[in-house]
């Protein structure tokens, strides 16, 4: 059997932090969205587990490290399965951009191994897999939009009134989810900062997209701009092409803008295209992973 699997980036329409959990690990209260950019993946039947990645210029490692590698080896684990296979990663996600790439893949991973082993696994429990991975893994699997809280792992379906679109682009080196957290605790929180999370929420079971721009919002956007000021100007030019709203997603250093209708968005994205080559038009996207027997 051959699975050619679409791993889709998230963005965060909301990031919050609203206190510190038992395990010391941050509280964290977020809309997650799955959209149409994704990395490609292809896996088939072999004796051994061998990974081969291609694109993203050499930041990604093919060893043991990778995120697809280590969902493989989990999965292997939790289930006793001793099966190998053969899979290539194809990366389109920016890395380090808060766009979950890492995560994205080792859901895909997860999902397809699942159906290439003929494990069963149910998606709950592929979720409780992907939390030993990585925080964002959890979502990935689901995908769609979810309001993420805890780590991350705490997920509620929240409803899209209607698809949105997009652009989005990283416009200067990535930024390591860690360092950003540890510069978060030397600069605070401003409260004026917080994004309005229940108004975006409704904002987006409503088809609100102008009640969506005003109430976007993440806490670490104020020390990933300290720590890539390009991140600031980025975002004032998507805003001055047109979108209703224009935010940092995750821990950076990826910045997206949410359009009212797609011929804006298409408009803006090309004006964009000339001073930052990578940004892309999107969509949102119902769920995180999409596997496709070839
Ligand atoms: P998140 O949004 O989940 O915080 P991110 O988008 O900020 O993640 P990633 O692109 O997932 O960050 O990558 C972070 C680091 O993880 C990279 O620098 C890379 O070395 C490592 N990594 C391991 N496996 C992968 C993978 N499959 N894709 C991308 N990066 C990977």
């Amino acid at each position: 059997m051959k699975l050619k699997i679409q791993a889709r980036a998230k963005i965060n329409w909301t990031l919050d932090v609203v206190g510190v959990l038992p395990n010391g690990y941050h509280d964290l209260d977020m809309l997650m969205q799955s959209v149409t950019l994704c990395d490609q993946m292809t896996i088939e039947d072999a004796d051994a587990l061998t990974l081969s990645v291609r694109g993203a210029g050499g930041f990604v490692p093919a060893d043991e490290s990778n995120l697809v590698l280590r969902a493989a080896q989990a999965l292997r684990e939790h289930t006793g399965c001793e099966k190998g296979a053969a899979m290539t990663l194809r990366k389109y996600i920016p890395v380090a951009a808060g766009m979950g790439g890492g995560s994205s893949d080792a859901a895909a991973a997860l999902k397809g191994l699942n159906v290439l082993w003929g494990l069963g696994l149910s998606d709950d429990e592929l979720e409780k897999i992907g939390l030993t991975i990585g925080a964002d893994v959890p979502f990935c699997i689901r995908g769609g939009l979810q309001r993420a809280q805890g780590v991350g792992e705490r997920l509620t379906p929240v409803p899209l009134k209607r698809p949105l679109y997009l652009v989005a682009f990283q416009p200067c080196r990535g930024l390591s989810t860690k360092e950003v957290f540890t510069s978060l605790h030397e600069d605070g929180i401003r409260e004026e900062d917080r994004p309005k999370t229940e108004a975006a929420q409704r904002a987006l079971q409503n088809g609100d997209v102008r009640l969506l721009g005003r109430s976007l919002g993440n806490v670490l956007e104020p020390v990933s701009r300290r720590l890539r000021p390009d991140i600031d100007k980025a975002i004032r030019d998507i805003e001055a092409s047109g979108a209703v709203g224009a935010r940092m997603t995750g821990s950076g250093s990826a910045v997206f803008g949410v359009y009212l209708h797609a011929g804006v968005c298409r408009k803006a994205a090309q004006e964009l295209q000339k001073t930052y080559p990578a940004c892309r038009m999107m969509r949102t996207a119902e769920c995180g992973v999409v596997i496709e027997q070839i």
